[in-house]
């Protein structure tokens, strides 16, 4: 089949370059469409809403996820319940006529490509690919290989790999772009660089690689690792290799040294083929020097994208006092000189709006005046939910010294994570058995975009208590941030470079166990944020305008993807790239 040319011929609009490929398993395009679980998800999204205002030459690959993530519901224990949401590509994307196949388990499975127009504050588009294998020339199984984020097992995952991967290379090519740098998003996408290397020999698995070969596809990829623990990368037995991928090329990624402890193991794969590879914050980036010490890996770190995650309320304040915002991220630093009333007015309203919508969810009327805590994230066991319930006495002290208190929690379980699962119900009846006149502590179902929004923008302050190391980045600060709303956070991720204690919010202070950092986490209530909120009404106010100066200026993704077309994409020419090589492909 001939292919379609894009209509989006963004490379001669930057005359000589090419395009960048951004690849990543999960994209937030729009709340409407179930394409993302999380974090990873909505960062892609804000890279993709950044880089289109920007005026990047850049087109994004996934997977069309049909059946979406999943749709949370919790029954009065806290005990969850998942429900796909289907949804219809064609009620926001174009089909490409253009076909493409790859080998999965020795088929030969059909792709073809949705595309999503993204478009930036001045008009620049970012297409987006949404790969897709339901069509009737596939198996029934293999049309379902696009339909699960995140479903099934490892086989599954590692067919969609290849889709994605692969699959993504090859419409590129069908499509007709001229790609000179291929972002790997997480190492879901890493088996892009199988396919740049059989291309760069000829054609199908077969052939040996020589330096130079593997060279030419350094040259083109670029990587980003999210993941601060060894368990958390993507590994797959010789033996599922061997068997999805094929024996040849199985035995090819072996003799790269893509294997490790017997797994192969997408990062180092990504690594391998990668001239550049960030983690995506300071620390995030020294952790994962020490996990993959032969390997040079940079930091740049997270954001968000202001103008999708700042509240109305706030957006109008800023345009009357900081407009230039909108165009350039880094006049958010100006808001320094908001009017102390204005934040405040601008917070109520936000405020005012998540109680209602807390209150058309639950019933529960809540208090606009009350100290708001917000706790929303994916429910695994590092992010510690129920640190909060260590002493419920002092707890409760604290609410009643406060004039009042209410947590209000949120979060997904993966559907196979048993003890995130629990750890919710454990929330639950935390919050049945403590509730009372002075505490009000609701969890919320579905968090998903649109809570996480009204969330992040409406509550008093941000509570975050990982486990350190684990959190590698962590964005739903970034978005408190954003809003004037101050984190009270353990320093880990992002909040290492973002804390100025007293100022953007309150570090919880790193102890040897648990008790000790929910005592950090008491004290902190106690002596710094419940009388700055009670007594001090305009100190509050600037505690909340510095926040949003400092942290807004910096954590968003105007920044981050600069600093990515700086360091990742053109470190050596910004506006005139490399020759983009010519490609071939076969199976
Ligand atoms: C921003 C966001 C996240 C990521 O937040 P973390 O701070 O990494 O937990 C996850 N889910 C949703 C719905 C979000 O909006």
């Amino acid at each position: 089949m001939e292919p379609t040319p894009s209509k989006s011929s963004l490379h001669e609009t930057i005359p000589g370059s090419g395009l960048v490929a951004y690849f990543s398993m999960e994209v937030a395009i729009r709340p409407e469409m179930p394409t993302y679980s999380g974090g990873l998800g909505v960062l892609a999204g804000d890279t993709l809403r950044s880089a289109a205002d920007l005026g990047i030459p850049l087109a994004a690959f996934t997977l069309i996820h049909r059946k979406g993530y999943f749709q949370q519901h919790l029954d009065p224990h806290g005990a969850q319940t998942e429900e796909v949401q289907p949804w219809n590509p064609a009620d926001y994307c174009t089909e490409e006529a253009a076909r493409v196949t790859v080998a999965v388990e020795g088929r030969a499975v059909t792709v073809r490509a949705w595309r999503y127009e993204l478009t930036g504050q001045f008009g620049h588009v970012v297409p987006i690919y949404l790969l897709d294998t339901d069509l009737t020339e596939n198996s029934g199984w293999d049309r379902g290989l696009t339909d699960h984020l995140y479903g099934g097992d490892t086989n599954y995952r590692l067919q969609q790999e290849i889709v994605l991967g692969m699959g993504g290379v090859r419409m590129a090519h069908a499509l007709g772009l001229r790609i000179n740098v291929y972002h790997m998003n997480e190492g879901h996408a890493a088996l892009l660089t199988l396919a740049l290397l059989e291309s760069q020999l000829g054609g199908g698995p077969q052939g040996a690689a020589t330096d130079s070969d593997i060279e030419v596809v350094r040259r083109k990829c670029v990587f980003t690792t999210h993941t601060p623990v060894p368990a958390g990368h993507d590994r797959f037995s010789t033996e599922q290799a061997i068997r999805i991928l094929g024996g040849e090329r199985t035995a090819r990624l072996e003799k790269l040294g893509c294997f490790h402890e017997g797994l192969l193991n997408m990062t180092l794969l990504a690594l391998r083929f990668s001239r550049y590879a960030n983690g995506v914050a300071m620390q995030h980036g020294k952790v994962s020097r020490a996990m993959f010490p032969e390997f040079s890996i940079d930091s740049i770190t997270n954001g968000v994208h202001a103008p999708t995650w700042i509240s109305e309320p706030v957006q109008r304040m800023l345009d009357e006092h900081v407009p230039a915002w909108r165009r350039d991220n880094l006049y958010l630093r100006n808001a320094i000189d908001v009017p102390e009333t204005e934040m405040l007015t601008a917070h109520a309203r936000a405020k005012e709006e998540l109680l209602a919508e807390v209150g058309s969810r639950t019933g529960l009327v809540l208090n606009p005046k009350v100290l708001t805590l917000g706790f929303a994230r994916r429910a695994a066991t590092y992010k510690r939910a129920t640190l909060l319930f260590t002493d419920e006495e002092r707890l409760k002290e604290i609410a009643a010294k406060a004039g009042g208190l209410q947590i209000l929690y949120a979060g997904k379980a993966h559907p196979q994570d048993e003890p995130g699962k629990a750890l919710i119900q454990e929330v639950v009846a935390e919050a049945a058995k403590l509730s009372n006149n002075d505490l009000r502590i609701v969890y919320l179902e579905n968090y998903a975009w649109d809570l996480g929004a009204q969330l992040t923008a409406g509550v008093d302050v941000w509570v975050n208590t990982p486990k350190r190391p684990y959190e590698a980045s962590g964005t739903s600060g970034m978005k408190a941030a954003m809003n004037g709303v101050p984190s009270l956070s353990i320093l880990d991720g992002w909040w290492i470079e973002g804390c100025i204690e007293g100022f953007t919010g309150w570090a919880i202070e790193d102890g040897a166990n648990d008790a000790e950092e929910a005592h950090s986490l008491y004290t902190k209530l106690e002596t710094a944020v419940v009388p700055l909120y009670r007594d001090a009404p305009e100190k509050w106010a600037r505690l909340m305008r510095t926040t949003l100066a400092f942290n807004g200026s910096y954590f968003n993704t105007n920044r981050m993807v600069k600093q990515y077309a700086r360091n990742a994409y053109y470190p050596e020419r910004p506006a005139e790239t490399a020759k983009v090589e010519e490609e071939a492909f076969a199976d």
